[in-house]
């Protein structure tokens, strides 16, 4: 049987994640959250201190864990860690240890795998431009930096979390930075995508567009 992909890439604060999870979820494909493996990376190598600005410690750490992904649970080596990633130095360093093309290359096989078992919706950040160069809808979220920071504050209030506006405009821009201009894999908007500016739109007109988008790409 011939598997479907999806693509859905964009920087930070889009929304990618809940969009792609409700696609998938509506699309009964598998949902592939590609962020959760280099978050679980460099909480591995955060674990043991070591030092995620040097690539071949991050690569010999990466080598030897165990990373499985349950829709949007996390496994580092048998433990439950979707918590522990998500925290703000794990998105910070998580950025720095995808910069290195040896732990990307370690996560591209893990990601082809998905697509031999179901169709997905996976989500990141080269999901359409190099893992899955040639899927079968690709789809990129944008919208503008104060609107993603904004999202971000929301979400971290909810959270009972407190932490000034212009940090986290600040913390968002310096991902988005290292995500752009990092040589492997940079975030570009991939060829043959469908772009969707968010800025003035809720999420369910985000997941309404892209569903859309879907529907006339797939129309069986
Ligand atoms: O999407 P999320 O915020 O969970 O991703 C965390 C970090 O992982 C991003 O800032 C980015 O540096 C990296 N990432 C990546 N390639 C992907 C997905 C995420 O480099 N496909």
């Amino acid at each position: 049987m011939k598997t479907r992909i999806i693509t859905i890439d964009g920087p930070a604060g889009t929304g990618k994640s809940t969009v792609a999870k409700t696609v998938a979820e509506k699309l009964g494909y598998t949902f592939l959250d590609t962020g959760a493996l280099y978050r679980t990376c460099a909480l591995a190598v955060d674990k043991i201190n070591g030092d995620i600005e040097n690539e071949e410690e991050c690569a010999k750490i990466v080598a030897g864990i165990n990373i499985k992904l349950f829709g949007s649970k996390v496994f580092l080596d048998g433990i439950d860690v979707s918590k522990d990633i998500r925290t703000n130095r794990i998105s910070t360093l998580s950025s720095k240890i995808a910069a290195h093309p040896s732990v990307r290359n370690l996560m591209l096989n893990i990601q082809r795998s998905f697509p031999k078992f179901s169709s997905i919706v996976a989500e990141g950040r080269d999901t359409g431009s190099v893992v899955f160069p040639d899927a079968d809808v690709k789809i990129y979220l944008d919208a503008s930096l104060e609107e993603r920071a904004k999202r971000r504050h929301n979400e971290m209030i909810l959270k009972g979390i407190s932490v000034p506006i212009e940090q986290i405009i600040n913390d968002v821009k310096e991902r988005d930075d290292r995500d752009r201009t990092r040589e492997s894999s940079p975030l570009v908007i991939p060829y043959n995508s469908t772009v969707v500016d968010t800025t003035h739109m809720n999420l369910d007109e985000v997941i309404e567009t892209v569903l859309k988008e879907i529907k006339k790409k797939l129309p069986d």
